[in-house]
């Protein structure tokens, strides 16, 4: 149905409050399909991969800690133009600056704990999805 899709993940903050339901419901309401999805616990070294572009920031060494402190819940979601959709979904990265009614203005505790992620490119889309599934669990 959708020839786009962007990669998700529910943090560790909004899994250990109970927000796994209200996030799907809210991605599900925006009209996104779940194209693959797994709770799983980061590793180190999987978390410091997978945000390695961040490596020099001085925020890196915290949001490597918070992202392996608890499960996560990765997706994969398809929709039209579903990186630029769902960025507006989750809304910015400081949750006091997100637009009411965004998955970050909800859930989000702060700048680091803000309760989900997405995609910044299709290319990194590609890449994010690759890294967590294989094309076999992919709907
Ligand atoms: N982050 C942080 N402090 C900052 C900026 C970012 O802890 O000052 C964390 C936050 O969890 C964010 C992630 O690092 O979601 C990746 O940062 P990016 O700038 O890519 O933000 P995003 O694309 O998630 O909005
Ligand atoms: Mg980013």
């Amino acid at each position: 149905m959708f020839k786009d899709f962007t990669f998700s993940i529910i943090k560790p903050n909004a899994v250990r409050t109970g927000r796994i339901g209200p996030v799907l419901s809210m991605i599900n309401e925006a009209g996104f399909e779940i194209a693959a999805m797994k709770m799983v616990r980061l590793t180190r070294f999987q978390a410091e991969e997978f945000y390695a572009v961040h490596r020099e920031r001085s925020f890196y060494p915290g949001l490597i800690e918070f992202m392996t402190s608890g499960p996560v819940v990765v997706m994969v979601l398809k929709h039209d133009n579903a990186v630029e959709q769902y960025r507006k979904l989750m809304g910015p990265t400081d949750p006091t600056k997100a637009p009411k009614g965004t998955i970050r203005a909800e859930f989000g505790v702060n700048t680091q704990m803000n309760a989900v992620h997405g995609s910044d490119s299709v290319e990194n889309a590609h890449k994010e999805a690759n890294f967590f599934f294989s094309s076999f669990e992919v709907y």
